[in-house]
């Protein structure tokens, strides 16, 4: 049997224990979906996200760079229930910059695994830091988790905001601030 085979198996005994039957026309071909779909939502794991920022230019800027609202899904390890948001990134170049289109995939690359929003804020501000020259990076994460919207406490509109903090964005005040002036409200 393949992996897919074997997980359309218990996506089908998934589909019987919350009572249903998985040969109903309707849910019939359910399995193959769910397995499609997890090998997209979990294709993280299949790469090291910062291969993305390996390709830089040379700049001689060294004002901050920011770019906000990188929209992402994930999934949370604990319900394996998604959890949706947007991520704000900001970095002071020191002699390179990488395309801003990068940080996109660099953010999918640790969103589309298991996640805590904690870990994938930290991730990211990590393989920024430790793949550009830089004088400092932040990472702020929003994101509304569907455990806590859809079951157990019922907190619809709740969202949770998570930041990583490297170098003079945690050093600095006023590097900070001019950061935090920039963020979307
Ligand atoms: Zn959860």
């Amino acid at each position: 049997m393949t992996d897919d085979e074997k997980m359309r198996g218990a996506v089908r005994s998934i589909i019987a224990f919350i009572g249903d039957d998985a040969s109903r026309e309707g849910v019939v071909e359910t399995p193959d979906r769910v397995v499609r779909s997890w090998r997209e939502l979990f294709s993280g794991y299949a790469e090291d996200p910062r291969r993305h920022l390996a390709k830089q230019f040379a700049s001689t800027s060294t004002s901050m760079v920011q770019v906000n609202g990188i929209e992402f899904v994930s999934t949370c390890e604990h319900h394996m229930l998604p959890f949706i948001g947007t991520v704000d990134i900001a970095y002071i170049p020191q002699g390179r910059v990488v395309g801003l289109s990068k940080f996109a995939r660099v953010v999918d690359g640790y969103a589309r695994r298991l996640q805590i929003q904690e870990r994938l804020t930290d991730e990211i501000a990590e393989a920024i830091a430790s793949s550009v020259a830089t004088s400092g990076v932040a990472v702020r994460v929003r994101a509304r988790h569907s455990c806590m919207s859809l079951r157990g406490a019922r907190n619809a509109g709740a969202s949770m905001t998570t930041t990583a903090l490297r170098g003079l964005f945690f050093d600095d005040e006023r590097t900070r601030g001019e950061w935090i002036a920039g963020l979307p409200a």
